[in-house]
């Protein structure tokens, strides 16, 4: 059996991780805040000292940090993973990050004789916990069949996309979309209760109809408990918005709702809400 690498134990990672070793894996870990490698480590990881260290030793290295300048952190540098990856090994990047640092990292890692596989993920704590996240897979094919029996041991799907950047931007769509969704859903909730709606009976007509989605149900329910625990911390979700504003901007295409959105997520960064959970944008609003 192969042996795995994963750097960066955030709230994703650590799941994501802790499956591969429960599955069986010979995983080798590293988080930049060395003390989050304690758990993996009581459940059976190795821990090495750099993301090259890791690279060294095994013959697919994980990455799920996060956003493009932690992207870029861990692959440059002289304790990179490009800096440790040996011809034939491969460098598996799933944070989301943009078309053009994920083609910077494919770069570094090829030029360094490595093979690269971008996979973001879609799917929050929940899934990563429970290894059903839909994985996004795009660059060298051969890496993605080497690196499928780990994918399925974390996510429940993971189509290969294709080239380079085909991953990074399927994935900023779909976040694009769930923030531009979480926002209006946020500012309906706020409208409805202000005009002396009960909030529950909000969700339960939206569930009963059309728009019924797990996120309107879940989210909402945070919100009527103002209970913003987290499982994708808003402040990434700012960094998709951002990035796929970014894209659209690359590509000259209008995106005037997801500019908007985009300035709602930095509001509630900006009102102390970046560490806590996507649905706390609801708090702009109420
Ligand atoms: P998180 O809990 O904030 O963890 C971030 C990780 O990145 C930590 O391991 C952190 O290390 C590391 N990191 C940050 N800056 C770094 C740097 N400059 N150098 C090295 N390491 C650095 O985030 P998360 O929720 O796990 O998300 C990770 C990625 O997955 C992000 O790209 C996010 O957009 C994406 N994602 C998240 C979710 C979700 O629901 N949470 C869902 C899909 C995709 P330290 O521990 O040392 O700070």
């Amino acid at each position: 059996m192969s042996r795995i690498g994963f750097l960066g134990l955030g709230i994703m990672g650590k799941a994501m991780a802790l499956n591969l070793v429960k599955a069986g894996f010979d995983v080798t870990v590293w988080n930049r805040d060395s003390h989050k490698c304690d758990e993996l480590v009581e459940q059976g990881a190795r821990v090495a000292a750099t993301p090259k260290a890791v690279a060294q030793v095994c013959d697919i290295t994980f990455a799920m940090v996060a956003d493009p300048q932690a992207a870029l952190a861990i692959c440059q540098g002289e304790n990179g993973v490009a800096a440790g990856i040996a011809e034939g090994r491969g460098y598996v990047d799933m944070s989301t990050v943009d078309d053009t640092t994920s083609l910077e990292i494919a770069n570094a890692i090829t030029h360094a004789g490595g093979r690269f596989l971008e996979a973001p993920v879609s799917g929050t704590k929940k899934p990563a916990e429970d290894g059903t996240l839909v994985i996004l897979a795009a660059g060298d094919e051969s890496l993605y069949q080497q690196a499928k029996p780990a994918f399925d041991v974390m996510g429940k799907m993971a189509p290969y996309l294709g080239a380079i950047g085909q991953g990074a931007n399927m994935k900023l769509v779909v976040n694009m979309i769930m923030g531009g969704m979480l926002n209006i859903f946020s500012e309906g909730m706020a409208l409805g209760q202000k005009s002396g709606l009960d909030g529950q009976a909000i969700l339960d007509v939206l569930a009963a109809g059309a728009m019924a989605n797990p996120m309107f149900t879940i989210k909402g329910k945070m919100c009527l408990e103002d209970n913003y625990a987290t499982s994708f911390p808003l402040k990434h979700m700012q960094k998709d918005l951002r990035l796929a504003v970014a894209l659209g901007d690359k590509l000259d295409q209008p995106l005037p709702t997801a500019a908007a959105t985009n300035e709602a997520f930095k509001q509630a960064k900006k009102a102390g809400y970046a560490d806590e959970d996507i649905a706390a944008v609801h708090k702009i609003n109420r």
